[in-house]
């Protein structure tokens, strides 16, 4: 319980857990992990979600936040496909779940305020992704501002992946000791597993471990070693 310490966002997938392990290494004090079960689909994400915590040895809590499937209109809580198409009028992918990062990052600060840690780590990045705005450098920056005013309180948000490729991210992850977690990651829009292969998420973390030349455990998991 410090200004060591630190929350991590854990969705469970590629990123977040990536993000874990280098909070791990980065902050000496406490690290804990909170998960949003924010309505999504794929609940298979919750449970990787634990999986990676505890492989992790960090203490987890899962936040209730069911009002997304309420506002409708995206692909990942409600009942529509995703779809590789930009809408035509926001020019952005229906995986987009309007405010999901704001209202995480605001609700991680009030757990991060009643524990009295004051860093908050996300793994929102603004490149080679599917340009959401609520994981823009300058989105992260305002909200951190606004945290900051809000609740009277030295909040820091930490997105180590902001600025990374994926293929810079695998590395991190390698480095940062976060493999073994990883063979449990949920990354797949179509919530298949093992995954499809073929959803921009798929290809976009597959992409990732190519360039970076290391075996996905993830796949290694289902599908045994490429060249066992
Ligand atoms: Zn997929």
């Amino acid at each position: 319980m410090s200004e060591e310490g630190a929350v991590v966002v854990l969705s469970g997938g590629q990123d977040s857990t990536t993000c874990l392990f280098w909070a791990k290494q980065k902050f000496p004090g406490e690290i804990e992990a909170i998960t949003f079960d924010y309505g999504q689909r794929h609940r298979i994400e919750l449970e990787s979600a634990g999986r990676v915590a505890s492989i992790a040895k960090v203490p987890h809590k899962t936040l209730p936040i069911n009002t997304f499937n309420t506002l409708g209109g995206n692909a990942l809580t409600g009942d529509i496909d995703v779809s590789s198409e930009l809408d035509s009028e926001s020019g952005l992918p229906n995986t987009f779940v309007p405010g999901r990062n704001l209202i995480f990052l605001t609700f991680a600060a009030a757990y991060a305020y009643q524990r009295k840690i004051s860093n908050l780590v996300t793994g929102v990045a603004q490149t080679d992704y599917s340009g959401y705005p609520d994981c823009r450098q300058e989105t992260i920056e305002s909200l951190q501002r606004s945290i900051c005013l809000g609740m009277e309180y030295d909040i820091q948000i930490h997105a180590p992946l902001m600025w990374l490729s994926k293929k810079e991210t695998v590395e991190m992850a390698h480095s940062a000791g976060a493999l073994e977690a990883m063979a449990y990651t949920h990354t797949c829009y179509n919530g298949e597993q093992p995954p499809c292969g073929d959803c921009p998420s798929c290809k976009i973390r597959a992409k990732g471990f190519a360039e970076a030349g290391i075996d996905d455990p993830l796949i290694t998991r289902f599908h045994g070693f490429k060249n066992a």
